[in-house]
Order: C-alpha cells, then sequence, then structure tokens
C-alpha cells in the first residue's frame, strides 16, 4: 500500500543541519494498522508528512500502490492525496467558519472532479463520531474532543484508503480515547490502512504493528504483542469485541 524508501529529511538554519529523518525505510500493507511511537520531537509527525504528501523529502521516494508520490507534480500529488489519503492532524483542524457538517463535506471540494455533496454521507460520518446534536454548530461552540471527531469524520469524508493520524486522541480522557481507537480497529476491519503517531505506548496497543521511532530511525517492535506486555505498555490489550457493530453497520 505505502511504503518509504531511505527517506531523508533535514533542516538547514543558522545553527547548521539537523537530520529530523535518517534513510527510513517503511512497508505498510493494505489493511494494515501500525502505530508509530517515540518521544516528542524524535521525527513521527515528519515522517508522517512526508507519507502524506505534504511535506517533501530531503531524498528518498514514498510509493503509493506502486506510484512514486514525491515524483508527480504538485497538482496530481494532490489528486491522489484527496483521492486516497485522509489525514488527521495533531491540532484538530477545523475551520471555524464552517458548522460541523460542512467541515465535514469539505474535503469533497478537494477531488479532482466536481461532485454533489454527498450530506447522506456526512451525517452518517458525523453520528457515527457520535456528535449529531452539533451537526450545525460552530467550532466554538465545540469542546477539543468534539472537534476532534469532526476533524475524524472530516479525514474519513472520501472514503480514503489510507488514514494518516497524528496524535488522533491528543489530549482526550481515556473513554473518549478508547473508543477512537475502537472505531479505527472498526475501519481496519472494513480494509482502511491506518499509520498512526502517537507518544502514548499503551495506544499503540491497538495496532496491528508498533513502529519506534528515535532521533530520525525507525525499528519494529517485534512480536508487538510481547511489546504490549512489557512495563512500558502498562496497558491490557484492546478487545476487538469492544468495537460498536450496531455503528458500524450504518457506515
Ligand atoms: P515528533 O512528531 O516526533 O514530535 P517532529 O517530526 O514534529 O517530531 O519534529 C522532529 C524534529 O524536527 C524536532 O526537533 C523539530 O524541532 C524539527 N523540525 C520540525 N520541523 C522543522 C522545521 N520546519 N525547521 C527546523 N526543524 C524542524
Amino acid at each position: 500500500m505505502i511504503s518509504t524508501i531511505n527517506v531523508t529529511k533535514s533542516y538547514t538554519g543558522q545553527n547548521g543541519t539537523i537530520t529530523v529523518l535518517g534513510r527510513v525505510n517503511i512497508k505498510v500493507a493494505r489493511g494494515d494498522f501500525v502505530a508509530v511511537i517515540g518521544r516528542s520531537g524524535a521525527g513521527k509527525s515528519t515522517l508522517l508528512g512526508v507519507m502524506g504528501g505534504l511535506l517533501k523529502p530531503s531524498s528518498g521516494e514514498v510509493f503509493l500502490d506502486g506510484k512514486s508520490l514525491w515524483q508527480l507534480d504538485q497538482r496530481a500529488r494532490a489528486r491522489v492525496r484527496a483521492q486516497k489519503i485522509g489525514f488527521v492532524f495533531q491540532n484538530a483542524s477545523v475551520i471555524r467558519s464552517l458548522t460541523v457538517l460542512e467541515n465535514v463535506l469539505l474535503p469533497q471540494t478537494f477531488l479532482p472532479k466536481p461532485v454533489t455533496p454527498d450530506l447522506s454521507r456526512a451525517t452518517n460520518l458525523v453520528e457515527l463520531m457520535g456528535i449529531e446534536s452539533k451537526i450545525h454548530a460552530y467550532s466554538d461552540q465545540l469542546s477539543g474532543g468534539e472537534q476532534r471527531r469532526v476533524a475524524i469524520a472530516s479525514a474519513l469524508m472520501n472514503n480514503p484508503s489510507l488514514l494518516l493520524a497524528d496524535e488522533p486522541t491528543g489530549d482526550l480522557d481515556t473513554e473518549t480515547e478508547s473508543e477512537i481507537m475502537n472505531f479505527f480497529l472498526d475501519l481496519r476491519r472494513r480494509g482502511t490502512t491506518i499509520v498512526m503517531v502517537t507518544h502514548n505506548y499503551q495506544l499503540a496497543c491497538y495496532a496491528d504493528r508498533i513502529l519506534e521511532m528515535d532521533s530520525g530511525s525507525i525499528v519494529e517492535l517485534s512480536p508487538r504483542t510481547e511489546a504490549c506486555k512489557s512495563s512500558d505498555f502498562s496497558s491490557p490489550l484492546p478487545n476487538e469485541s469492544q468495537a460498536n457493530t450496531e455503528k458500524e453497520s450504518r457506515f
């Protein structure tokens, strides 16, 4: 589905050059749910930006469905992004002047061919995220958690095959956190590929694979279940039957 080949990213400033990503090679198969963990500043968001076609690598390639993302011109890359990739940004990217419903519908306007707004899908996504009572509210009427739910619904609007999520649960309470993680498990069961960046080792245990980043290098923690039993990951493994199948059937 998506792979990075020898991806590097450096920044040059007044104090010299810093290397944020050093020859990162990862391969994510279709339908995988992969967590990328690591301390703050390890390069996780940078990696996600490069994989999502938002941040140009200094060298290396990113292949999405066999096509080199960074060999495409800007317009073609934007088209691929709109059609295939849903991005949940670290700071829930909700547009203040739009309502919840309008925010969720917005990604349709980025599709290469104009489409009739799919109100039914947008409404379903809003319901699925449990914010239907706020569907016509503006962002200043929403809590941080509700804004994050809007951002996730919006990222899913174009039915992306790849969801890239940067700290999707941010500073949310643990109940909302596990609801969102169970929702990701539902998505994964339907075939959506997910790459989630988090500094939270416990959340990473919801994923099928865990990659750990440190100073721009990446290693796979293997096997994942063993890692999740260690003291760093002190939460129990999630039970997939917790996932809400009633909500699932409406999606
Ligand atoms: P993480 O997501 O793991 O917290 P980031 O990918 O956000 O880490 O950042 C990795 C490092 O890259 C940090 O040290 C950060 O300061 C640096 N960095 C990110 N963007 C830039 C930039 N535009 N210019 C210079 N340094 C940057």
